[in-house]
């Protein structure tokens, strides 16, 4: 049995040697996915001083949220200690535009922005609340028919569509690798994804504040931040008692 605070401070111990490992000195945020978590759970990441979380289905998104805001606001009633920041919400999961309404006011940043009627809906609703929505674009690099994602050569033009929305921010982009048990297999996925981040980047309409690159997920996070990856985004390894394991071991030892 391994404690949360093990998993964390593991965690954040491989994302460190990750980036040491290729050289890198910029920050790489951990968002704690909270898809396998209890609330319990999310309050023992927010007592550590975690401040970034993501979810993928708005469902528990909201009542998540509020549950952890209204723990957040007690602490401070009774003077626990408590972060001066708040938290931040991530809003990881495909988004639908009847989704859009309740997501935005909530998320402090969107990774799944994956097509020009979803950014042209996320415009109209920030406009009407006055709310100010920071995006990434979230590309289908492998070309995966069942993956969400904007093809490569979209991401482009997607961005100057965007540039003429006021009330949406590009942060950058998000991708996802195909799934394997083998973290190399990610790596290819990977390094397209920030050769196109960085291209972009390299483009006047995706402004200045183009600088978050979102890849990598439990099992493959530390092969994203070898490759660029600022942000990654880890669940099963953080809240899955069946997922500690540092370097996967063998399933069974060998009795003889
Ligand atoms: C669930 C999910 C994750 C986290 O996955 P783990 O493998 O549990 O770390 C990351 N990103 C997205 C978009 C997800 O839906």
């Amino acid at each position: 049995m391994t404690t949360i605070k093990e998993r964390y401070e593991s965690v954040q111990q491989r994302i460190a040697d990750a980036a040491a490992r290729v050289g890198r000195t910029d920050p790489v945020h951990l968002v704690a996915v909270t898809k396998y978590a209890s609330v319990d759970e999310v309050r023992q990441l927010v007592d550590l001083g975690h401040l970034d979380f993501g979810e993928s289905r708005l469902q528990h998104f909201t009542q998540l949220s509020a549950q952890i805001e209204e723990y957040v606001a007690r602490k401070k009633e009774l003077k626990e200690p408590t972060s001066s920041e708040s938290i931040r919400w991530h809003f990881i999961g495909h988004l639908q535009r009847n989704k859009c309404r309740r997501v935005l006011p909530l998320s402090r940043l969107i990774h799944s922005v994956d097509s020009l009627r979803i950014a042209e809906e996320i415009q109209e609703i920030a406009q009407k609340k006055n709310l100010t929505i920071e995006c990434l674009l979230q590309a289908n690099i492998s070309g995966e028919r069942q993956k969400t994602g904007i093809a490569p050569p979209a991401v482009s033009y997607l961005l100057e569509q965007i540039e003429s929305m006021p009330n949406v921010v590009p942060r950058g982009m998000m991708c996802m690798a195909p799934f394997s048990e083998n973290p190399e297999d990610s790596r290819s996925v990977f390094s397209r994804c920030y050769e196109l981040f960085e291209e972009m980047q390299g483009e006047e309409v995706s402004g200045e504040a183009f600088n978050i690159l979102s890849m990598g997920m439990s099992n493959d996070f530390e092969v994203a931040i070898e490759c660029g990856a600022n942000v990654v985004r880890v669940g099963s390894a953080l809240f899955d008692q069946e997922n500690t394991t540092t370097q996967s071991e063998p399933l069974t030892e060998t009795t003889s």
